[in-house]
């Protein structure tokens, strides 16, 4: 069979069978969809040998690009050893390595490792951990949680519930527990009085000194709320956040889910403003972007709440079939030494100043409303009229056509609205950074014109 009638037959089955997250399944054929088939590097390849810069991570987990030796090594190490046994009663070499490395690594105070598989059950654990905690404590009127309007942790019933994205979680009301909210400090379409970040503050220092004491916890994306469209905090925020539960004991859960692993600079967000969470929710970038694995770090303070005899009913009753997989913690033990030996945060920086005059030219496009960035998150606001700042109408699919725009000049992105977003590898070379700007450069100006 050729390439392209292979190609025909491979679209036509997905067409026919696989429902795509995220994805209005009426208009994926006219997407133009493409079957990834391997890759190289920061590289993607499709099954007619196409190659495309992978400028989203691979949805934001890759790390160190793909088919790192490394980590292949690993996994392939690992593999000859066994792929799977669980954590429910037995302990395992990998999750024991990697607890202790992570421990090691995360800000002072997170002693305690639980493993999950993904991104919303990182948070889910942390939801009902903060929760059964209090009740365990002998508070458990403290059962409420705090979260940011535009949040996003993940698509579980429970992480859905601190989310506060109406297009993804409106529907989901009736299914959801209520949770407080504190205004996202969106600076660019800020319309509320004086200063956005200040002004977002006096709110949450309102619902915590009302609700305070009602508090299990606040879970806050620690200097980017990345899916409500890379969404930067003003300097301090998160501290002065994290100040307030301390004050009216409430339990802080960092979703590190999209900010962990040096995307925002630091390996972890919550370094920048010298903040201790109780929580650490960790998954995407954790095993280098290659397996599914998350992690939920907590205090010995909180994992004090749990312990007592068996008849106590104190355990935590919580756990997921495939909970520190082996073949994944390699990957992430690996990917984590990697950071070492290759100095990656170092080298980071050197393409970030290579990306920086390509956004700075991108920044001075007639229809780009803001470019806002934390490290390697970039988010590109499109906008139909700069000075009024109008946007343009969902219907365009503004964001979706630049990226597809970008895919005609070699680069795979995936937008969020009219937010054309930027998240590649760690590993990404100066080269790989100016092809990047120019290529994202070029499709917002074919698609938005002058
Ligand atoms: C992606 C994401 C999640 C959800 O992770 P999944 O692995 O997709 O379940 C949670 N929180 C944040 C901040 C994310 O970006």
């Amino acid at each position: 069979m050729d390439s392209s009638s292979r190609h025909e037959r491979l679209l036509r089955l997905d067409r026919t069978h696989v429902w795509h997250p995220f994805t209005q399944m009426q208009e994926w054929p006219t997407d133009e969809p493409l079957v990834i088939e391997r890759a190289e590097g920061n590289y993607l390849i499709d099954d007619l040998g196409r190659r495309y810069l992978d400028g989203v991570s691979s949805l934001w987990c890759n790390v160190h690009g793909h088919r790192k030796r490394e980590l292949d090594d690993a996994i392939r190490a690992q593999l000859d050893r066994v792929a799977h046994t669980t954590l429910l009663g037995l302990a395992s070499v990998p999750s024991i390595e990697l607890a202790a490395e992570l421990v090691r690594l995360a800000p002072p105070g997170l002693t305690r490792v639980f493993f999950s598989d993904s991104g919303s059950t990182a948070v889910e654990v942390a939801l009902k951990m903060a929760f059964q905690c209090w009740r365990q404590r002998g508070r458990p009127e403290k059962s409420r949680f705090v979260a940011l309007q535009e949040a996003y942790h993940g698509d579980t019933v429970g992480s859905v519930s601190v989310g506060g994205m109406e297009l993804f979680h409106g529907t989901f009301r009736g299914l959801l527990f209520q949770a407080e909210r504190i205004p996202t400090p969106y600076a660019y379409r800020w319309t509320g009085p004086g200063d956005c970040g200040a002004a977002c503050l006096d709110v949450a220092e309102r619902v915590f000194a009302e609700k305070g004491h009602q508090l299990a916890a606040l879970v806050v994306e620690p200097l980017v709320q990345g899916a409500a469209g890379m969404l930067t905090q003003p300097p301090g925020f998160l501290r002065r956040l994290a100040e307030l539960c301390r004050q009216h004991e409430v339990l802080l859960i960092c979703d590190e889910v999209a900010t962990g692993f040096g995307r925002t600079g630091t390996l972890f967000a919550v370094e920048q403003e010298q903040v201790r969470p109780d929580f650490l929710c960790l998954a995407k970038g954790l095993s280098g972007g290659y397996l599914p694995l998350a992690a939920t770090l907590t205090t010995e303070s909180v994992h004090e709440a749990f312990l007592g005899d068996v008849a106590s009913q104190r355990t935590f009753f919580h756990g997921h079939t495939f909970t520190g997989n082996p073949l994944a913690c390699a990957a992430a033990l690996a990917s984590l030494r990697l950071f070492e030996t290759e100095h990656v945060l170092e080298r980071l920086q050197r393409t970030l100043a290579a990306l920086a005059p390509k956004l700075a030219r991108i920044a001075e496009l007639p229809h780009v409303g803001e470019v806002r960035q934390r490290g390697a998150m970039v988010g590109i606001e499109l906008v139909q009229d700069r000075r009024t700042k109008a946007s343009y109408p969902t219907a365009e699919r503004i964001g979706h056509r630049v990226c597809l725009a970008a895919r005609r000049h070699g680069v795979l992105l995936r937008p969020l609205g009219a937010v054309v977003v930027l998240m590649p590898p760690l590993s990404l070379t100066m080269e790989e950074a100016a092809v990047l700007g120019d290529a994202v450069h070029a499709a917002i100006a074919e698609v938005t014109g002058p």
